[in-house]
């Protein structure tokens, strides 16, 4: 069903909405950007409409509701350990198209992979409801067509802002009650059609091809230009990977807590392994292995679709002016390149 209803009208349901519900939503903060002057956009709670930033892309995706940079999973004492505890409401999450294709990606390696669910994942899953933000137009950085991510069907409600009111589509029968006596409306959200940017995925016909891939000199480009900041993998709306640390307390060092913290397959020692193995051990290497991942090895695992969604922050993010959908093109160039010569 939809629904036309002003921003007074939408913080009213707001308040409503928080007995049971943490709301998040991309918000603007002012002068916290990484440059002077410029602002940062991430998730947080809000509790009005005009908190959220809409017209803008937000510079860190919304799996950061789910899974935090850093966050604590038990706390230990040297023969108990409690769990940490999440949060007791639901979680209304607003996201474009591109984070909800991004969360399904998060699902299946925090829940499905290899038969084992993560709990800490689990828990926080298990009360998500999406708002979906109608995504029209994109950025310059963004990809989400050729990824085919830029529509969906899978959320609770739909928003379109417009000034000073919403348009809303709303399927969830949950959330119906919130709207009694508001103006009905037809509305059906729209998708972004066309993006500044496309990118050429190769098809990698064989294993040969991809040992020669791997070989290939492209990738050494890289050894000079990516300094290994993992930027761009903690900007990603699809990475998973986070390493475990154990902080003890100073007052007692039989007490202390177990925190896991986002980590990246772009930072040197990502891969070192006890006594002493090691292996991607220059940024050309890491490069490779991130880019195959995202546009080879996980479809190969998992035979439907690439995991990378397009959203673009990791080139937004790269200080080094890293293009992702460059080195794609460039891949799938090598890749013709290795075929050509095989077929000679
Ligand atoms: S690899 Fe880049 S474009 Fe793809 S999902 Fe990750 S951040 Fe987005
Ligand atoms: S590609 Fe860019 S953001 Fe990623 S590790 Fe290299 S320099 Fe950092």
């Amino acid at each position: 069903m939809g629904y036309v209803i002003s921003f007074e009208e939408a913080n009213k349901i707001f308040a409503d909405l928080q007995d049971e519900y943490e709301i998040w939503a991309p918000k603007r903060f002012v002068g916290m950007g990484r440059y002077s002057d410029t602002d940062l956009i991430k998730y947080d709670k809000v509790s009005t409409v005009e908190e959220i930033e809409y017209m803008d892309k937000s510079d860190f995706p919304a799996k950061e509701v789910l899974t935090p940079i850093s966050e604590s999973m038990f706390y230990f004492t040297e023969d108990e350990f409690i769990e940490s505890k999440a949060t007791n409401k639901k979680l209304l999450i607003f996201m474009r198209p591109c984070d909800i294709h991004a969360q399904h990606h998060q699902e299946r390696i925090y829940l499905q992979n290899g038969g084992y669910a993560d709990m800490y994942y689990k828990r926080m899953n298990e009360k998500v409801k999406i708002v979906m933000m109608e995504c029209t137009v994109g950025w310059d950085t963004c990809y989400c067509i050729s990824m085919g991510a830029n529509k969906t069907e899978d959320y609770s409600m739909a928003v379109r802002f417009e000034d000073g009111q919403l348009r809303m589509d709303v399927k969830d029968e949950v959330f119906a009650p919130y709207f009694e006596e508001k103006e009905e409306i037809s509305f059906q959200p729209e998708y972004v059609e066309k993006n500044q940017l496309t990118l050429d995925i190769p098809e990698i016909p064989n294993k040969e091809v991809l040992t020669k891939l791997k070989n290939h000199p492209m990738w050494q480009e890289y050894n000079k230009r990516c300094i290994s900041c993992g930027a761009c993998t903690i900007a990603c709306s699809t990475c998973t990977c986070f390493t475990t640390t154990d902080i003890i307390y100073n007052e007692n060092s039989n007490v202390g807590e177990r925190k896991r913290t986002s980590a990246s397959c772009q930072i040197k020692g990502f891969s070192d392994m006890a006594g002493g193995m090691s292996f991607r051990n220059t940024a050309g290497d890491r490069m490779r292995y991130k880019v195959l991942h995202k546009f080879h090895d996980y479809k190969e695992r998992f035979k439907d679709y690439h995991m990378c969604v397009g959203c673009g922050r990791c080139i937004d993010r790269c200080p080094e002016f890293i293009s992702i959908v460059a080195a794609v093109n460039k891949m799938s160039k090598a890749v013709d390149e290795i075929v050509a010569e095989e077929n000679k």
